[in-house]
């Protein structure tokens, strides 16, 4: 040990666990459905995950509600998404009032309860054999001299620190932890806009009459209680109450304007605030919406709702231009259709007026649309057995606003999870993989990767990134 006026020097011997042929870091929709879809195949995985229960927004922040499965013509999102759709609907864990055709034709969403996103990524990671490891957080990586290989990863839980040995790594922690602990360069969030999405602390709400609630109301009445004063803060824009059984919903209101989810003293802040701010929103509920008389408040996530926090360089970059000419990749993994949605940077006219444009009318896929996941986007630049999936990976931050939502980030995580099992058996490294034997094994795998022409190559960026 050692003391200077700034830092903090720890030296100790540690446990060495046994050596996994994957560790996943995060159990969040990425990697969740990138440690199930690499156990699958075979790969002895190690699954990590910081709080006490897999799903990540989708389960503990309370984000119980995918979007975009579909096109409004044919599914997009494939794999282990509709596997899991099929079993929340068939176990009544979903909105009673949407079917299957909510996950193979409608765009619009399908909400399910948290606790039965739990149960089944408990069932399907017990079924595939993987080894998870709750309440256990990766707090370091060892990385070799190449600086582009991982030879493990060091957890910290109950029982103290371990090294675990490992021959390939994903980062699934939604914030590029690991990724940036290994010194992969990405951006984080501000860095390229000067501004910071606001996260929002999401809540589960019951008691609500639906046969008299009308979603199309909340955002005028919003408006009217904002002008009448009711709230701390005059935030305009309300996604709102989003129905996930019965007579329950997901709560999704209230900006935490300026929170950066990478400093821990602004986002414990942010949780404090969150709570306040969902006691606000339901009194506003019950006093302004029908329907919501009864409305009450069951609990708040106990993961911040974060919308940026960081995004790592990858490969090749997602961008605008992709998205708005809906390109197709040889080397894509999957298609998405979201439209892109960056909230309200503060809570100005100007900023309420773009998003009120921009959401509706901001090249929105039409019905049948799509645009390619290409897996470059997986892959820290230049690495050999790392790779990101989930809302830190590789895009700018325009398209991160599409493809942040779990249905795209689960696709994510089942491409990441089939390179790193391919890599263990051919030794090709995550930066050369032949990306169609990835697209071969995805199809087998269920995921719908539409396009005609494969390439053994991955798209590459055509520029140098600006290094971060
Ligand atoms: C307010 C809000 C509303 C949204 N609405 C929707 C919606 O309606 N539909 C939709 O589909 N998507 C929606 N999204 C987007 C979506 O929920 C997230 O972008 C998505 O969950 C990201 O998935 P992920 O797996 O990348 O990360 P996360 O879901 O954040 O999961 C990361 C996991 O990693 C764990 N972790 C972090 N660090 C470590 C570590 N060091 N060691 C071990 N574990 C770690 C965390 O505990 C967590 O479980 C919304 C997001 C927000 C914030």
């Amino acid at each position: 040990m050692s003391l200077s006026s700034s830092t903090y020097t720890l030296t100790r011997q540690i446990p060495r666990m046994k050596t996994y042929d994957l560790v996943v870091a995060g159990g969040g929709p990425a990697g969740s459905a990138a440690a199930i879809s690499a156990a699958r195949l075979g790969a002895e995985v190690l699954l990590i995950e910081s709080t006490g229960a897999l799903g990540g927004m989708g389960s503990n922040a309370l984000v119980s509600y995918w979007y975009c499965l579909a096109n409004n013509v044919e599914a997009v999102a494939g794999g282990i998404v509709p596997e899991l759709c099929e079993q929340l609907y068939q176990r009544n864990y979903s909105d009673p009032s949407r079917g299957p055709e909510y996950w193979t034709k409608h765009k619009r969403g399908f909400g399910f309860q948290a606790e039965g996103l739990k149960l089944l990524l408990d069932e399907f990671c017990e079924g595939a054999s993987v080894d998870v490891r709750f309440d256990s957080r990766v707090i370091d990586v060892d990385v070799d001299e190449s600086g582009t290989l991982i030879r493990g990863v060091i957890l910290h839980n109950v029982e103290g620190y371990h090294y675990v040995p490992c021959h390939t790594l994903i980062d699934a922690t939604g914030d590029a932890k690991v990724c940036d602990m290994a010194g992969a360069p990405s951006y984080r969030a501000g860095q390229d806009t000067e501004h910071i999405m606001p996260p929002t602390l999401c809540a589960a709400i019951v008691d609500i009459d639906y046969s008299r609630f009308d979603r199309e109301l909340q955002q005028p009445l919003v408006d009217q209680a904002v002008r009448e004063g009711f709230f701390s803060q005059p935030d305009r824009h309300v996604p709102g109450l989003f129905r996930n059984g019965e007579d329950s919903a997901i709560l999704n209101a209230g900006h935490l304007f300026d929170l950066d989810a990478l400093d821990s003293k602004s986002l414990s802040a942010g949780y404090a605030q969150g709570r306040k701010y969902a006691e606000e929103y339901i009194q506003f509920f019950r006093q302004y919406v029908p329907g919501c008389e009864q409305a009450k408040l069951v609990t708040t996530g106990t993961l911040m709702g974060i919308r940026e926090s960081r995004r790592v360089q990858g490969e090749y970059s997602l961008k605008r231009e992709d998205f708005m000419s809906r390109r197709q990749f040889p080397d894509q993994f999957g298609i998405y259709c979201k439209q892109v949605d960056i909230h309200a940077y503060a809570a100005t006219d100007e900023e309420y007026e773009r998003v009120f444009r921009d959401f509706d009318h901001l090249a929105k896929p039409a019905d049948g649309e799509s645009y390619g996941l290409p897996y470059g986007m997986l892959v820290p630049k230049g690495w050999q057995n790392l790779w990101v999936a989930g809302r830190c990976a590789s895009t700018d931050v325009f398209v991160n606003g599409a493809i942040r939502d779990q249905p795209a980030c689960m696709m994510m995580g089942q491409a990441a999870g089939s390179a790193a099992v391919q890599r263990l058996q051919s030794g090709e490294a995550a930066c050369e993989l032949n990306t169609e034997t990835l697209v071969e094994s995805l199809r087998a795998q269920g995921a719908i990767v539409p396009q005609e022409e494969l390439s053994r190559e991955m798209t590459r960026e055509e520029t140098a990134l600006p290094v971060a």
